[in-house]
C-alpha cells in the first residue's frame, strides 16, 4: 500500500477545493486492504474513503486518513444468451465501465453515461440520470470492514436502495469500503428508456436508436448543460430533488402551473430543486469565488479559489430563501468532508 503525508486534495475533488490531508493511502489491490487492517493504522483515527471526489465538498484540512481505492478490473462472471453478470472493481472510472458495456452490447446503464466518479461510489447514492437508477442493474455489492478485516457481499435488496441513498450512506457507511459491484445486464436489446427530458429530441439526430446513439445523446445533453469540472469546479447537483406530500405538491402546482412535479406514490411527489432555486432568483448568481451555474441552478460552482465554507454559506442562503418562498426544505446531496 502507498502511504503519503500532508497531501493536497485539490486535484482529488471536482470542486477543486484546496485542503491538506494528514495521511493519504492509495489502495491498489486486495492485499492493500488486508495490510491496512493488519497494521491497525486506522485505529482511533478519523478516516474517509475518497473515489473520484465528484460528490464531496471538502470544508477544511483533513486531520485523518484519506483512503483512495484505485484497483481496477471488469470481469465477466457469467454469460447466458440473455444476460451477463459483470464484476467491476472500485477504482474503475464509472464512464469507462459504461463505455465497455455499450461497446459489448450490454444494455441497462447507457442512460448513466458521462456521470463523473469511480465505480466504488456508484452504489453509495444509487446514481441516477435520465430516468434510470443503477439499483435496477445491481446484483450484489462486495464490501470490506477496514477495522475488522471482514469481507461480506450484500444482495440488491440488502443494499436498501432509494432515491440517492442506500445502506452505504447509513448502517454500512462507517468503516466499510465498497470493493466491487456485480451488475446483471441484458445482453440483447432491452426496453430503452428515452422519454426522460429531451433525450428523445436529441436522438432524432441519429439514424437508429441503439445503445451507442443513446450514450452519445446523453453525453451531448450533459456537456451542453453541465459545467465541466475541469473548467469550473463543481460537484453536479448540490441538492436532492425534494420529496413532499401530494397535498403540498398540489398546493404548489395550483400557485405555479409551470412547477415540475413527478409522481412517486399516491402520497408523495418529487419536486425539481433546480426549478425552486431558479424561481427564488439564484440562477447565475455570483459572489466572489462562488456562484450558482447559469445553465443549471442545482449546480453550485467554485469560480476560483473558493473555500469549502464559502460554498456551504451560499448553500445555506439558498436553502433559507427556497424555504421562505415555497415552504420546501432542500437537503444537501453532496457529502461533506
Ligand atoms: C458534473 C457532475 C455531474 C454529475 N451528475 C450526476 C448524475 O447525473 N447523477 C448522479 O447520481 N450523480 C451525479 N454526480 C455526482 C457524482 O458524479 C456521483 O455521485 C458519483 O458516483 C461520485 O463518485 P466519486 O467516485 O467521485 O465519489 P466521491 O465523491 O469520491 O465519494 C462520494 C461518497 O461515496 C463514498 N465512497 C466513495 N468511494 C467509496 C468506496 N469505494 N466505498 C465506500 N464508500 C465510497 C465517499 O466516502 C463519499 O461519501 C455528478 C457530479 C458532477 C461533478
Amino acid at each position: 500500500m502507498k502511504l503519503y503525508e500532508n497531501i493536497s486534495l485539490k486535484h482529488y475533488n471536482t470542486f477543486g477545493i484546496e485542503a491538506i490531508a494528514q495521511n493519504f493511502i492509495e489502495i491498489t489491490n486486495y492485499s492493500d486492504l488486508i495490510e491496512i487492517f493488519k497494521s491497525h493504522i486506522l485505529q482511533n483515527k478519523n478516516f474517509f474513503i475518497l473515489g473520484g471526489g465528484s460528490n464531496v465538498l471538502i470544508t477544511d484540512d483533513y486531520n485523518g486518513v484519506v483512503l483512495h481505492p484505485t484497483f481496477k478490473g471488469i470481469e465477466i462472471k457469467e454469460k447466458t444468451d440473455v444476460v451477463v453478470l459483470l464484476k467491476v472493481y472500485a477504482g474503475e472510472v464509472w464512464d469507462d465501465f459504461v463505455d465497455f458495456c455499450v461497446k459489448n452490447n450490454f444494455g441497462g446503464i447507457e442512460n448513466l453515461s458521462f456521470i463523473p466518479g469511480n465505480c466504488g461510489a456508484a452504489p453509495v447514492q444509487n446514481i441516477g440520470a435520465f430516468g434510470v437508477e443503477i439499483k435496477d442493474c445491481i446484483e450484489s455489492v462486495e464490501i470490506f470492514n477496514l477495522l475488522t478485516g471482514k469481507f461480506i457481499t450484500l444482495s440488491n435488496p440488502e443494499c436498501n436502495f432509494g432515491y440517492r441513498t442506500s445502506v452505504f450512506k447509513n448502517e454500512y457507511k462507517k468503516n466499510w469500503l465498497i470493493v466491487s459491484t456485480t451488475y446483471k445486464l441484458p445482453k440483447v436489446s432491452h426496453n430503452y428508456k428515452t422519454h426522460y427530458g429531451n433525450l428523445n429530441d436529441e436522438l432524432k439526430k441519429y439514424e437508429d436508436i441503439n445503445l451507442q446513439s443513446i450514450r452519445q445523446s446523453v453525453i451531448n445533453i450533459r456537456t451542453s448543460k453541465l459545467p465541466n469540472p475541469k473548467e469550473i469546479g463543481n460537484a453536479g447537483s448540490f441538492f436532492k430533488n425534494p420529496i413532499v406530500t401530494t397535498e403540498k405538491a398540489s398546493e404548489l402546482k395550483n400557485k405555479y402551473q409551470d412547477a415540475p412535479v413527478y409522481p412517486i406514490s399516491d402520497t408523495e411527489k418529487k419536486l425539481a430543486a433546480g426549478w425552486l432555486i431558479e424561481k427564488s432568483g439564484w440562477k447565475g448568481f455570483k459572489n466572489g469565488n462562488v456562484g450558482v451555474h447559469s445553465k443549471q441552478a442545482l449546480v453550485l460552482v467554485n469560480y476560483g479559489n473558493a473555500k469549502g465554507n464559502e460554498i456551504i454559506d451560499l448553500s445555506e442562503k439558498i436553502k433559507e430563501s427556497v424555504f421562505e418562498k415555497f415552504g420546501v426544505k432542500l437537503e444537501t446531496e453532496v457529502n461533506l468532508l
